[in-house]
């Protein structure tokens, strides 16, 4: 069963209504997707899936949805003003911009060899060349010129100037006054929105260490290459939980994390043989990291890249607002009026002296996780007539219409009454989306619920009605299987358990 290549995938995802360019009829946004009918559908289905395993299959985790356009001050005391950036280099010829590490990535192995060569590091060790062009910008604007570094756009030799450092944060203005503090950034992560309602919900829920809040949101980031159809956007949502804990133990829970986020990997379709655990080089770590697990999923033409960062992000983020809300006077203001400590601190489970906490940090893109999953469905058979067919073989609990209930006859009222009852007593169970389908041939209606990975198919047919031959099958309908093609008469009166329990 040979799975897809990246190019089929996205023929498959606009072919079906899954995903679309961003302002297509404008001739597109780059960096931008909106999810269609069905992309909506398996998006959702996999944020519920990880929140239900996340949130409420643990007794030690709260839910949170904060605000996207956040304060300058808390991405100031983040660090991200100063850090969040990646280094790009310009190309005079043509004006083109690049992302250093994606430009050097992009170039032939002898030109990368040469690169290193004339920077004077190993080409073997690609995070320490990249450190090294960065840290010695003149240096490197020489080395490419002299290797020929080629840009990707004209295929010729480019003309590099000097990397630097591009902020990746959108900054927008607040409000109709537009002096220069009246600006905000929609955040690049949605963590720090978790870091600042870290007091609030510890005082709400009377939380202990350890304990984590855990958000789904979209976030923003001004890529300068954005590429790779959903892999690499500008607007991207993300699955992250802040859990905190005392200091001392977070390396014991940076391992939990990495063993739960494996397993729920498994559970959407993802293989632990598919994933590589990257112990992310101290060069290389964000600046809040003391350690960092990437999990590396074997994208389809991409190769193995990160589909979750799972951070140890020590006290940094806590202890730096802290130290803000001092400095800025908050903390004195907030103490004036009321009983709680405006530090972000919590009591250490032991002593029960104040702590600013440990946090471990499984952050997973919804975006990432969704090319990833369709990518482990995609599924070529060959059937025994000979025949071809695209299976998208999702979970059961991903699939974006769980049951497609089809009229054999769909201007036949006897029928499609049938078929639009059972359709609605189906919905009413609660399944997910169950689809009335009488758009086209029962042939065609199963090739497209096939591409996109439709678990069941129930066709209602003269028999169901008592008009066709066989008696014995009237109040019976066919049920389908996508994965088997088996077809089995079902009675309507058992069609709702007999789903249910299959989809279980
Ligand atoms: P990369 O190195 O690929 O740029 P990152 O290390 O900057 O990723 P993190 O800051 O760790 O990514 O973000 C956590 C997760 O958010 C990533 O594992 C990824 O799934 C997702 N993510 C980050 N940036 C993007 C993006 N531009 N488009 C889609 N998803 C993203």
């Amino acid at each position: 069963m040979p799975a897809g290549s990246m190019e089929e995938l996205v023929s498959l995802c606009k072919r079906r209504g899954f995903i679309f360019q961003g302002s297509e009829i404008y001739g597109g946004l780059q960096g931008f997707y909106d999810y269609g009918p069905l992309g909506v559908e398996l998006k959702n289905n996999i944020k519920a899936a990880w929140w239900r395993s996340n949130v409420y299959e643990r007794d030690d985790m709260e839910g949170l949805d904060a605000s996207i356009i956040m304060h300058r001050m808390v991405l100031r005391h983040s660090g991200h003003e100063a850090t969040f950036s990646d280094p790009m280099i310009d190309n005079k010829k043509n004006n083109k911009r690049y992302r250093l590490d994606h430009l050097l990535k992009d170039q032939k192995p002898d030109v990368q060899k040469k690169v290193a060569e004339l920077m004077g590091e190993d080409a073997d060790n690609f995070a320490a060349l990249v450190a090294a062009l960065n840290t010695r910008p003149t240096q490197a604007s020489a080395a490419f010129k002299e290797a020929g570094v080629r840009d990707p756009f004209s295929g010729e030799v480019g003309e590099w100037t000097e990397p630097k450092p591009f902020n990746m944060m959108f900054k927008t203005t607040i409000g109709p006054v537009a002096d220069e503090e009246s600006y905000g950034y929609l955040r690049p992560e949605t963590a720090q929105g978790i870091f600042t309602n870290f007091k609030n919900v510890v005082d709400s829920t009377s939380r202990r260490l350890p304990f984590g809040i855990a958000q789904i949101g979209k976030a923003f980031r001004n890529e300068i290459t954005p590429r790779n159809f959903i892999f690499r956007v500008r607007e991207l949502e993300q699955m992250e939980i802040e859990f905190f804990c005392a200091p001392g133990t977070d390396e014991e829970w940076h391992e939990h994390w990495l063993e739960k986020r494996l397993k729920w990997w498994e559970d959407q379709g993802v293989p632990r043989g598919k994933i590589e655990i990257l112990d992310v080089p101290r060069e290389d770590l964000a600046h809040y990291s003391k350690r960092t697990y990437d999990l590396m999923y074997d994208y389809p033409t991409l190769g193995h890249e990160e589909i979750e960062g799972i951070a140890n992000r020590s006290d940094y983020d806590l202890g730096s607002h802290t130290k803000a809300q001092g400095e800025l006077g908050l903390v004195a203001k907030v103490e004036e009026n009321s009983d709680s400590i405006a530090k972000l601190t919590i009591p250490h489970p032991e002593t029960n002296k104040p702590v600013v906490p440990f946090v471990i940090e499984p952050s997973a893109g919804v975006d990432r996780a969704m090319l990833a999953v369709l990518s482990e469905a995609f599924t070529k058979e060959t059937l025994d007539n000979g025949n071809e067919r695209i299976v998208l073989k999702l979970k059961p609990h991903l699939a974006p219409i769980k049951v497609a209930v089809i009229p054999l006859a769909r201007n036949k009222e006897e029928i499609t009454s049938v078929a639009k009852r059972i359709k609605a007593e189906l919905q009413g169970l609660g399944l997910g989306r169950v689809l009335y389908e009488d758009s086209g041939n029962i042939g065609k209606a199963y090739r497209r619920h096939d591409e996109v990975g439709t678990p069941f198919c129930v066709t209602v047919d003269f028999d169901t009605v008592g008009k066709g031959e066989d008696t014995a099958l009237v109040d019976t309908v066919t049920v389908r299987d996508r994965d088997t093609l088996a077809q089995e008469r079902v009675k309507i009166s058992d069609l709702g358990a007999w789903i249910q329990n299959k989809l279980r």
